[in-house]
């Protein structure tokens, strides 16, 4: 067999397999002229091994990254090893993800030769007709030769159906993404900036594909990816359940009498003026699941109005009552540190966390990051004081509250700093206060 024109070599960390599995699954349906080969680096070493053997043969070699923001730095310092390691005129290292859309020219400072902005899928294919010569295609940040960054716009945004959430080929399985985009407008996410305010959902008939494929090799847990799990089957701030039925009976009986469903859990979440009875009885009706996940975010109405929450305290209480009273272990989101948070609100937020974890609910700790893209990118990085930090420490001793909320305090000052070293054209990164962003 002759040799491959092109190779793609995947930086393919265990943790975060999502973003590269939805390419495979878009490529192995994707016909095209050029000879390609694809192989999983999944250690630094490893990842240079194929850089080494495929840049001796091929005509050119994409090694293909994805990570979030938080990553970004560490992984600049491991993209710099493999170059030490291997290197060569015909291999360039393509970042894609939502930090490489919201940052370019930050990755590609960073080192990276390509960044890839916007949705990947249609990216990936236009890069492998050419043969990876990323010339003319839409969705890439690059330098050209006189080191002039060269921007081809946002590739076009497709249907989910146009492409496999996973990849039967080279059997790479992860939770199911049904609905990308968000219109909510949370100011703290990177969700509405990176795939639109708007959902686009994976049909009914799609998803039963998947699941049916599943079964066939011998899968057993259906989960989803999605923004707001109850958001299924809706074009705006309301839940469908009618269409939540649809999806979870079509794969309560696509993944057969062993198979399992889990929706409102892990990695999906529900946000809090969702939970109904109803709601919550269809997930016990079809779900092997007996914990959701309510995105509560704050204990102050003051701070929810200046992230545009679209909800209040009062909601994730009633959330909180709803769920126990039906039986669920109820994890509930939160975020200390947000913009503007005064010791009132962080009052709040703790009265809150005491309430709901009195209740029996687990409270998800996490600290404000201001992450690229969002509204709140350029914004302070959260901080939590001594007493937040001990009241915080109390209730994780009870074992009502976990999370990485101490490293995300660190990425946020990180990420600060880059943004300041970035600044966007007109900002200035002092924040205005609080009350003046509530509109
Ligand atoms: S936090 Fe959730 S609801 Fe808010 S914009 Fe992001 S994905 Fe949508």
């Amino acid at each position: 067999m002759d040799a491959p024109e092109l190779v793609l070599v995947l930086r393919y960390r265990k943790a975060v397999t999502y973003g590269l599995h939805v390419l495979l699954g878009a490529l192995e349906t994707h016909e095209t002229s050029t000879r390609y080969e694809v192989r999983f680096g999944e250690t630094p070493e490893a990842t240079a091994a194929h850089i080494r053997e495929a840049s001796a043969t091929a005509t050119r070699v994409l090694v293909l990254w994805s990570f979030y923001s938080p990553d970004a730095e560490a992984l600049a310092r491991e993209l710099a090893q493999i170059r030490d390691l291997a290197d060569a005129p015909n291999v360039a290292h393509v970042a894609g993800g939502v930090h490489a859309t919201a940052e370019p020219v930050q990755t590609l400072d960073a080192g990276w030769d390509i960044a890839a902005v916007g949705e990947g899928e249609t990216t990936l294919l236009s890069l492998v007709d050419a043969v990876g010569d990323p010339t003319g295609i839409s969705g890439l940040a690059y330098r050209d030769a006189t080191g002039a960054v060269v921007r081809t716009g946002r590739p076009q945004r497709r249907p989910l159906d146009d492409f496999r959430g996973f990849s039967l080929r080279w059997d790479r399985f992860n939770a199911l993404e049904i609905t990308r985009g968000c219109v909510f407008s949370c100011r703290f996410c990177q969700t509405p900036f990176m795939f639109s305010a708007r959902f686009r959902h994976r049909s009914v008939e799609n998803v039963r594909w998947h699941v049916d494929a599943m079964r066939r090799r011998g899968l057993r847990d259906v989960r989803f990816i999605t923004p707001t799990a109850l958001s299924y089957g809706a074009s705006g701030d309301e839940a469908n359940l009618d269409a939540v039925e649809e999806l979870l009976a079509t794969c309560r009986d696509g993944i057969g009498p062993e198979g399992r469903v889990f929706f409102g859990s892990f990695p999906s979440e529900i946000r809090p003026e969702h939970v109904s009875r109803e709601a919550l009885q269809l997930v016990k009706k079809y779900c092997a699941n007996n914990n959701i996940i309510v995105g509560a975010q704050s204990g102050s109405d003051r701070v929810l109005d200046a992230a545009k929450r679209g909800h209040g305290v009062e909601e994730v209480k009633r959330a909180v009552r709803l769920g126990v009273e039906e039986g669920f272990r109820i994890n509930v989101d939160m975020i200390f540190g947000m913009p503007g948070e005064d010791q009132g609100d962080v009052d709040a937020s703790l009265r809150l966390a005491r309430e709901l974890a009195d209740l029996g609910a687990r409270i998800h700790a996490h600290t404000f990051m201001p992450l690229p893209g969002t509204p709140w990118r350029d914004a302070p990085p959260g901080d939590v004081d001594p007493e937040t930090i001990s009241e915080v420490d109390r209730l994780s001793q009870r074992g009502a509250l976990y999370g990485h909320w101490q490293k995300q305090r660190d990425h946020a000052a990180r990420l600060a700093a880059a943004a300041e070293a970035y600044p966007r054209p007109g900002r200035s990164r002092t924040i205005l206060p609080l009350r003046t962003e509530c509109s």
